[in-house]
């Protein structure tokens, strides 16, 4: 019986790896990864000896086919990025639709994603929450910005280190000076940092910096400060 494994891998501080995750991989017939340059290195640091094949955001389309068949010809295949959960603002959704559509067991272990640790030590409300990936740069970015404006629930973004400044202005323009939002800036790693306060104390506090490394940016809800 063949079947496709989703395999979560550090956000940055290895020892976040889980032991089934390391098991899992040293018993897939073969991983399939966005960068083995990348992949190769963490198998190297756990002494994990595996086939490692190429599958990433500007291939997956075209080898979909190819891959299916590869999975269906084996028992277990495992999907990997390069870091965090696959399918998360990562690759994995569209094959892991097609596995389904051909009833090809797709399970994913639990284990590093950037953005529960971010929503959790936020402080704000993550009973609901919605998570909006990364916006777009230019088309559609107002428009998106303006629906988490009146989102009841807290938002969850992703945000590169030199748009952090840009997207905490808009959230100040869209959302009021007042909204609450925490940065959380390169979990797991030696400089992680939170950063929560309006919007407009954290835009302050990020304005004259420069923002370096990984960042998610967690917005309070519409009206649920009183
Ligand atoms: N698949 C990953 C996950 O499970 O979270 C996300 C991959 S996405 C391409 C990369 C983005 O995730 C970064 O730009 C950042 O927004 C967020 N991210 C990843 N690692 C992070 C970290 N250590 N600290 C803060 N944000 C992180």
């Amino acid at each position: 019986m063949s079947k496709l494994c989703i395999v979560p891998t550090p956000i940055g501080n290895l020892e976040d790896i889980t032991l089934r995750a390391i098991r899992t991989l040293k018993e897939a017939d073969f991983i399939l990864s966005e960068d083995t340059r990348v992949t190769k290195r963490l198998l190297k640091h756990f002494d994990i000896e595996a086939k490692v094949k190429s599958f990433h955001a500007y291939n997956e389309h075209k080898i979909l086919e190819k891959t299916l068949n590869d999975i269906k010809s084996s028992k277990c295949v495992v999907l990997v990025s390069d870091a965090g959960t696959p399918g998360i603002s990562d690759p994995g959704f569209l094959l892991i639709r097609e596995c389904v559509e051909n009833n090809i067991p797709v399970e994913c272990l639990p284990g590093p994603v950037a953005f529960v640790p971010a929503l959790v030590a936020s402080g704000l409300p993550c009973d609901r929450f919605v998570f909006e990936g990364f916006l777009p740069h230019k088309k559609g970015r107002q428009t998106r910005l303006k629906n988490i404006a009146q989102e009841k629930r807290t938002s969850v973004l992703y945000e590169s280190p030199h748009r952090l400044v840009k997207c905490l202005s808009q959230i100040e323009k869209f959302m009021g000076a007042d909204r609450k939002v925490c940065v959380a800036r390169e979990l797991t790693k030696i400089h992680e940092e939170f950063t929560r306060g309006t919007a407009k104390e954290v835009r302050e506090y990020y304005e004259n910096k420069t923002v370096k490394g990984e960042i998610v940016i967690i917005i309070e809800g519409e009206n649920t400060s009183s």
